[in-house]
C-alpha cells in the first residue's frame, strides 16, 4: 500500500501511526506544511524504511511562514521530497494570493537550481496558475498534483507537462473525481489518503486507508486489485528513481 501524500506530523501519536506503517508495510510520503516542521517530523521516522518525509510550506499558510524560505533553501539539500507546496485560490486563501505565488515561485527555482526534487502539490481551485508557474520552471522536477480538481482541459495540460497524480479515497468517491482519473495515465498515477485532514467513516484518514484508493482505482481502471497494486508499486519505483536523479538519496522500495 502506497500513501503517498500524508500529514503524520498532525495525527496525535505520530510515533505510534508511523510504527503501524511500518507493520502493515505501507509507504509514506509524509509531508509538511512549514519548513521549521521538517527535521522533527523526519526525526520520527529515522527508522521506518518505507517513510519519507518531504519538506514543504503550505499555501494556506504561506502569509504567515514566508519567512521560512531561507530555512527551505538550507533544508532543500537535506531530502529528494518536496510538499506539500502550491496554491490555494479557495475565497478564504485568495487574498494572500501574492505570498502563494512568491512562495511557490521561490520554491521551484530553490528545487531546479537543487538539481530537481519530486513535488507533491497542492492546486486546489488554482490548477491553472499552479500549471502556469510549472510550465515555467520545468527544471523544479516532478510535479504530483495531489487530489487534483480541476477541469478536463487542465488535466490534459497537466498530463503535457509531464505531471504525475496522486488519488485518494475522497477524490474517487465523487463522479467527477473518478471520471479526472479514468483520464490520467497510469503509469504515473499514485494513492494518498491527505489524512488526517480527510474523514474515512467519520474518523481521520490513516495511511492504511489507501486501500480504498486502491479498489476505486480498480473499479475505474477495470483491473483485478492485484493488477492495480501491481503497477502501483511499479509506479512507486519510478518515482523513487526519480527522486534519486534529482537527488542524492535512496530510492524508495525494498
Ligand atoms: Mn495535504
Amino acid at each position: 500500500m502506497i500513501d503517498f501524500h500524508c500529514h503524520l506530523d498532525l495525527y496525535p501519536d505520530p510515533r505510534r501511526v508511523a510504527g503501524d506503517c511500518q507493520s502493515r508495510k505501507v509507504y509514506v510520503l509524509s509531508v509538511t506544511n512549514t519548513p521549521s516542521a521538517w527535521a522533527g517530523t523526519a526525526a520520527l521516522v529515522r527508522e521506518e524504511a518505507r517513510i519519507r518525509t518531504a519538506l514543504g510550506l503550505h499555501p494556506q499558510i504561506a502569509h504567515e511562514r514566508k519567512g521560512e524560505l531561507k530555512l527551505f533553501e538550507r533544508l532543500i539539500q537535506e531530502t529528494p521530497y518536496v510538499g506539500e507546496i502550491g496554491l490555494d485560490g479557495s475565497p478564504e486563501f485568495r487574498g494572500h494570493g501574492s505570498d502563494q505565488v512568491t512562495a511557490f515561485t521561490r520554491i521551484l527555482e530553490v528545487c531546479a537550481s537543487a538539481g530537481g526534487r519530486v513535488l507533491s502539490i497542492h492546486s486546489r481551485r488554482a490548477a491553472k496558475p499552479v500549471l502556469d508557474l510549472l510550465a515555467k520552471c520545468q527544471d523544479a522536477g516532478t510535479p504530483i498534483l495531489h487530489w487534483f480538481s480541476g477541469t478536463f482541459r487542465e488535466l490534459s495540460r497537466a498530463v503535457g507537462l509531464g505531471c504525475w497524480f496522486s488519488v485518494g479515497p475522497a477524490m474517487l468517491a465523487g463522479d467527477k473525481g473518478r471520471a479526472l482519473v479514468a483520464k490520467m495515465p497510469r503509469d504515473r498515477v499514485l494513492t494518498e489518503t491527505d489524512g488526517p485532514f480527510v474523514q474515512v467513516d467519520g474518523k481521520p484518514a490513516m495511511p492504511w486507508d489507501s486501500v480504498r484508493a486502491e479498489a476505486g482505482l480498480a473499479e475505474v481502471w477495470g483491473e483485478p486489485l492485484e493488477e492495480v497494486q501491481r503497477r502501483l508499486v511499479g509506479n512507486l519505483r519510478v518515482i523513487g528513481m526519480l527522486a534519486k536523479q534529482g537527488g542524492h538519496w535512496t530510492t524508495l522500495g525494498g
